[in-house]
């Protein structure tokens, strides 16, 4: 907290509202929203020339909102971290989120009973209906706005300083992101903004993104998704760290929803160590044991011509078939019959068990998630707001949060964006409620809550 250091300067133009929220997507225009719908006064500011860029980006285009986890579950998934999420998730779980969404058009289902989508299919209609409710709300979107500093007075938030001059407030609610994906719009900012006002950033690292591996075989089967791949580290400290999901192989290595999970984790081993030691269950989760009997059974079944690499092509795709070869200097040309007890052992291993070892990672420009932010420790879970400044308040990815593919991350930016949105314009002694049960409509006090009026634009269907 540096009072004189943050002074506005007076040539600037000055905005005042009840609450400032710094950046315009997921978590900063639910929080808007949040307060906006208490009939409070906010000003977004976002840098980018549109809000929720990375929102019409998400799930693939399609937003994978939220997914269906109960609360304990679904913290249970996010590690040692998971219960601070405690607070906001019991105010708004996906339930909330989902009958939030379905106040402002947007109605969800969940196909697979798990991952929770709007029901278009297409995310631009979930960050259309975001911006135009906030809009609807009187909420001040201001665009290519970046934010510069938190400015604070005796020691509390005052306002923010940004390119487009001061705006004051007597609260600040951060909302920046992370750092992956700079190009739709997070770039770190927050965590420096934060640092600045003297909060702590436990250490950044790119997550969900896809893997580099020393051994060049995968660039030869990018033409196929195994399923269900089970991956472990072979690492003495992350014997527990394990995915099971489709795997996708590329030319540096591999992707896919399986690899995304495990690159949170491995990530920060590569700082550690130069590499990453992996053991994948390629073929469906068969023991080496049970290899070991097929293989020797095939020996009367093949004729004697059948190469080896032809033989395991009745379990693998081709190419497979001859990586299993060469990782235990088998010649896919040998015939399958002339193959020793103990070169189909070794076979039979790899079969089981494959190696692979990650050297890098994609690093920023495509993790979809960042792993670390502002240290938990030094914000209020209750609240959102900060134990360091008054009056300053963190949503969504910028907090040393990140959680798994499946809606995971965006069911916290937006119960995040609605706690905070609203803990930052409360009395302190006004109780914090859900903020659907809350929502008025203007003029038509009969209204059930989250049931838009005919003319009400929440009553359009988004396109
Ligand atoms: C390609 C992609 C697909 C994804 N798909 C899914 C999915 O389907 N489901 C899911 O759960 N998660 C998904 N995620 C993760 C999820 O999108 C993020 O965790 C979530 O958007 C975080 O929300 P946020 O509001 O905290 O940050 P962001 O959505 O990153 O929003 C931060 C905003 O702050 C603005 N900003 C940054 N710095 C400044 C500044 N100095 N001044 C003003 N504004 C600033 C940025 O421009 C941005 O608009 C995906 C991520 C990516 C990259």
């Amino acid at each position: 907290m540096n009072d004189s250091a943050s002074s506005p300067s007076p040539s600037l133009a000055r905005h005042t509202a009840d609450l400032i929220v710094v950046g315009g997507g997921a978590a900063g225009l639910m929080g808007a929203i949040s307060a906006a719908r208490r009939g409070h006064s906010v000003i977004v500011c976002e840098k980018m020339k549109r809000a929720g860029l990375k929102l019409i980006a998400s799930g693939g285009g399609r937003c994978n909102l939220t997914n269906t986890l109960e609360i304990e579950d679904f913290m249970s998934r996010w590690g040692r971290t998971g219960r601070f999420m405690h607070p906001a998730l019991r105010l708004h779980d996906q339930r909330a989120i989902r009958a939030l969404f379905s106040s402002i058009g947007v109605e969800s289902h969940a196909p697979d009973g798990f991952r929770v989508w709007p029901k278009t299919h297409d995310a631009r209609t979930v960050q259309l209906a975001m911006v135009e409710e906030a809009e609807r709300l009187g909420v001040t979107i201001l665009c290519h706005c970046e934010a510069k500093k938190v400015v604070t007075t005796d020691g509390r938030v005052s306002g923010l300083e940004t390119n487009q001059g001061f705006l004051e407030a007597p609260g600040v609610l951060i909302a920046t992101g992370g750092k992956g994906y700079p190009g739709l719009g997070s770039t770190g900012a927050g965590h420096r903004l934060a640092q600045a006002v003297g909060h702590k950033i436990t250490p950044l690292h790119p997550a969900m993104q896809p893997l580099f591996t020393r051994e060049p075989w995968p660039a030869r089967c990018t033409a196929y998704t195994l399923p269900k791949v089970e991956i472990r580290v072979d690492l003495k400290k992350a014997r527990k760290v394990c995915v099971i999901g489709d795997v996708i192989f590329t030319k540096n290595g591999i992707a896919g929803p399986a690899v995304m999970d495990l690159a949170r984790e491995v990530t920060p081993f590569l700082d550690q160590f130069d590499q990453v030691p992996l053991l994948l269950k390629l073929t469906g989760g068969r023991s080496e044991d049970e290899w070991v009997r097929m293989l020797k059974s095939w020996r009367s079944e093949f004729r004697p011509e059948i190469s080896a690499a032809k033989a395991l092509e009745r379990e693998v795709p081709p190419p497979f078939a001859e990586v299993f070869c060469e990782l235990t200097d088998v010649s896919p040309q040998a015939r399958f019959v002339d193959l020793s007890g103990q070169q189909r052992a070794a076979l039979a291993a790899v079969l089981a068990v494959t190696p692979l070892t990650v050297v890098g990672s994609d690093g920023w420009s495509r993790a979809m998630v960042t792993r670390g932010g502002v240290r938990l420790k030094d914000v209020h879970p209750e609240t959102l707001e900060s134990k360091v400044v008054p009056g300053l308040f963190f949503a969504g990815e910028v907090l040393d949060l990140d959680g798994p593919c499946g809606g995971f991350n965006l069911t916290w930016a937006f119960s995040s964006g609605l706690l905070a949105g609203q803990a930052a314009t409360n009395g302190p002694d006004d109780p914090l409620t859900p903020v659907v049960a809350h929502q008025t409509v203007p003029g038509d006090s009969s209204q059930q809550p989250g049931q838009p009026t005919p003319g009400d634009p929440r009553s359009r269907a988004p396109s």
